[in-house]
């Protein structure tokens, strides 16, 4: 490969098209107490998953973050995991 066939940096790492956030398409919300969807949306050690993880969008994310806090406050989420 030469030096001038090579492409420039940006098109090289061309960003995947990303997909929908989850209640985007079904149009629903999260439920603080349904504790076994929340916990899909915490990391094993018991985090908050970021978006790049969770998928959400902006707006869906600080739904979830909100639930799990909710959850966490009401004894259901563990604060951390050891
Ligand atoms: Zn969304």
């Amino acid at each position: 490969m030469t030096r001038e066939a090579r492409k420039p940096k940006q098109q090289q790492f061309r960003k995947k098209k990303k997909r929908p956030c989850v209640f985007c398409i079904d149009q629903k919300e999260l439920d603080y107490k349904d504790i076994s969807y929340v916990k899909r949306f915490m990391t094993d050690r018991g985090k908050i998953a970021p978006r790049r993880m969770s998928g959400c969008c902006a707006l869906h994310q600080r739904m979830v973050a909100k639930a799990v806090k909710r959850a966490r406050q009401i004894g259901l989420a563990p604060y951390v995991v050891d």
